[in-house]
């Protein structure tokens, strides 16, 4: 079908006429509601307690979230919502990284909150629609987009039945439905998923932006925690957004002139340091696998091993000449950081679209590591097409990297065979049967779906069908809250271990990464400096997620003379010009203080949302045992010299002449022993007790002292 054939199919089921006013300071104040059940949309106020108190982005999307859902509110219920908020900065296209939204909601994989930071023009032309944030609620009967038209000012829910579900197909078909002519469609962006979200749980949002130089559909990715299988199963084809252009100053900040200077400064930055510093340009975040692979820290079959001879097939160098340089690969206006390369005319070699020439988005770092060392996959072709397969079918790469590694694992010990999982070969380093589980994941047939419910639900699966140890399963997991870890091995860095198991939404590296801090550069050697820096960087790094911003400009490039600044892990100068970013949008006067107390007072309204779903407590902060140390003799022996080193400086036990069981046994008592004194020293840093409850005192101290945030603590502070 064409354009208009496809158009022709839609049957419009509600049309809402709204009346948009110029946004004051990075605000529209007010917020869009969406319910499908009814179909009905309107219009919420935002409060400047709301504003206060949450901020934007996520905070609005944490807000709006407990006020809609139940305690008990499971992840297909109608009343679960998923919200999309860009926050006050978003939008803004004079300094790098200004065009994340948050996108929040109850996930299928965690029974949690989950939020994921994703790029893409979605998030700012919402906000230049006249909405601070969407709010989504309820089922449609059958398969409908939600159009949001800020040039006619009407939300529409249109049944969409013809258009394909597969992103690469659907944003281009969109794109080019609802933009006026081939100028017009950079100002469409477009939210989708794909076929596989509908049959498993780590579902994935693509947001896109069209790409002028390319003339084709770019798309960003939130990834984490199944938001796509959300999306898909409110029977949500598309959402898009539709402006009439973007113009300087849309935001109608109160002083323009210094946030450009910032911007123009740290343009200069890039353009001097980048080269030499992380190339971000050149390579985006790919250049952090060999970097990984030089520190033992990239995951390697299951996060057993940190390293491998393979490595140079996939790194950076070898991805060069696959990324397109020289192009404008910002995911949003003005970006000078420009990371998200891409590797165009990739012919594909399998799957309903083989033989058709595409274009993968990155690999980025996570993507490349899940797909390919984890899995033991050290071919660049099978990682690009299992990349643009998981894009396109709505998938998460993280997850299916991690949940993938896990299965191989288990079928290289036996606890699973090619009868269970219907004739694949599940080794290490099987790309093809990597490639069949995703493509059994969109059709939602075979082995591909039980994989696709992630690690957790595999755990569960393989010890009550299959007579697995469970401990041993739970030892090699590595998922934390139900979230699959991202791709970092933080067996040496004991701050990195609480920074991903110590996280609201489960182990992902967006909250805290003190690999280098930790264990390379050994900046924060006793409990308390680990505590302070796992207090501090969650805090500003959530931060990032309130204003909808990117986090890659804070420190991806440093400036030159970052080393001789008193905190140079902190990049004083960036964290400066957030600062100045943020009051310069809003007229506010915040300084670096009151910027971490903004993020402490979501964050802990976050731990108290788990805890009123009946999470959110210490044991809830666990880690499998492979985040901490060796689970196995092999593992063990793999660093044999490192970790008798261990056992006798650091234990005082002496490995000559002790088997290998019992070193393991001596090395995971202590690892055991030392994590929870580390929970122990971020608890009380943090102000919560030596449970992991938020005490009174310390709600009150941040002003967040809310009715029912002090209702839910009370019976666990007794
Ligand atoms: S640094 Fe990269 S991911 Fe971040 S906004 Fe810029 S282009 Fe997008």
């Amino acid at each position: 079908m064409n354009i208009e054939e496809l158009k022709n199919q839609h049957t419009l089921l509600h049309e809402f006429v709204y009346s948009a006013t110029e946004i004051d300071r990075g605000y529209n104040n007010r917020t869009l509601y969406v319910n499908l059940s009814e179909n009905s949309c309107s219009e919420k106020p935002v409060s400047q307690e709301m504003k206060d108190k949450f901020v934007g982005g996520k905070g609005f999307g944490l807000r709006l979230l407990w006020d809609d859902t139940r305690p008990d509110t499971r992840w297909n219920d109608e009343d679960n919502a998923i919200v999309i908020s860009p926050g006050p900065i978003a939008g803004i296209t004079q300094y790098s990284g200004c065009g994340k939204s948050l996108v929040v909601t109850i996930s299928p994989t965690t029974d949690l909150v989950i939020d994921s930071n994703v790029g893409g023009y979605f998030g700012p032309f919402l906000k230049f629609s006249g909405f601070d944030a969407l709010e989504i609620q309820g089922k449609a009967e059958k398969d409908v987009i939600i159009v949001i038209d800020g040039i006619r000012q009407t939300v529409r829910i249109e049944e969409a039945p013809a258009e394909s579900v597969d992103s690469h197909l659907l944003v281009e078909q969109l794109t080019e439905m609802y933009a006026e002519n081939e100028a017009d469609k950079a100002n469409v962006s477009v939210v989708s998923s794909g076929t596989a979200a509908e049959h498993t749980l780590i579902g994935m949002l693509n947001f896109s932006w069209y790409d002028r130089k390319r003339k084709e559909v770019r798309v960003k990715q939130a990834g984490r925690g199944g938001i796509g299988t959300v999306f898909r199963d409110k029977r949500i084809k598309a959402v898009v957004a539709h402006i009439a252009g973007v113009k300087p100053n849309l935001n109608h900040v109160v002083d323009l002139a210094v946030i450009q200077e910032r911007g123009r400064k740290f343009a200069q930055e890039m353009k001097e340091l980048d080269h030499e510093q992380a190339r971000m340009r050149e390579v985006g975040t790919a250049h952090l696998i060999e970097i990984m692979d030089d520190y033992d820290l990239l995951p390697v079959h299951n996060f057993k091993y940190g390293k491998h001879v393979d490595t140079p097939k996939i790194d950076s160098k070898a991805m060069f000449p696959y990324f397109t340089q020289n192009m404008p690969d910002g995911c949003w206006l003005g970006c000078q950081m420009s990371c998200c390369k891409t590797v165009e005319n990739f012919e594909l070699k399998t799957g309903p679209y083989k033989g058709e020439k595409v274009t993968v988005e990155g690999p980025e770092y996570e993507s490349a590591a899940g797909l390919g060392p984890n899995c033991g996959i050290f071919d660049l072709h099978a990682i690009c097409e299992l990349n643009f397969y998981c894009d396109t079918y709505g998938i998460d790469t993280i997850s299916f990297g991690t949940a993938t590694a896990f299965a191989m694992e288990c079928f290289e010990n036996g606890i699973i065979n090619q009868e269970i999982t219907g004739g694949l070969k599940l080794n290490f380093g099987n790309g093809e049967a990597a490639l069949e589980l995703i493509h059994q994941m969109a059709r939602g047939e075979g082995f591909g779906p039980v994989v696709g419910g992630g690690v957790r639900k595999m755990k569960q699966l393989f010890a009550s069908e299959y007579g697995a140890d469970p401990g041993f399963l739970q030892d090699i997991g590595m998922e934390n809250k139900g979230l699959e870890y991202s791709q970092y091995v933080s067996k040496e860095s004991l701050a990195q271990q609480g920074g991903y198991a110590m996280t609201n939404k489960g182990p992902q590296h967006d909250e805290a990464w003190l690999i280098f801090m930790d264990m390379v550069n050994k900046q924060i050697p006793t409990f308390e400096d680990k505590a302070e820096a796992l207090h501090y960087f969650p805090m500003f790094r959530t931060w990032f997620g309130l204003m909808g911003l990117c986090k890659l400009p804070w420190n991806d490039v440093e400036p030159a003379d970052n080393a001789e600044t008193d905190e140079p892990a902190k990049v004083p100068e960036h964290v400066d010009n957030y600062v100045t970013v943020f009051n310069a949008v809003t007229g506010g006067s915040i300084d670096k203080h009151e910027m971490i107390r903004q993020s402490e007072r979501v964050y802990n309204f976050q731990r108290i949302f788990n805890l009123r779903r009946g999470y959110g407590k210490r044991e809830h902060d666990a880690q499998p045992y492979r985040a901490a140390g060796p689970v196995t003799t092999e593992e063990y022996e793999s660093r044999a010299e490192r970790y008798d080193t261990q056992l006798r400086d650091e234990i005082g036990f002496d490995p000559q002449g002790k088997s290998v069981e019992e070193k393991l046994s001596v090395l995971r008592k202590h690892r055991e022993g030392v994590y929870e004194r580390l929970l122990d020293a971020v608890y009380k840093r943090r102000g919560w007790t030596p449970g992991g409850i938020p005490t009174i005192e310390h709600l009150k101290d941040l002003g967040m002292d809310l009715p029912e945030l002090i209702e839910t603590v009370k019976p666990y502070l007794k």
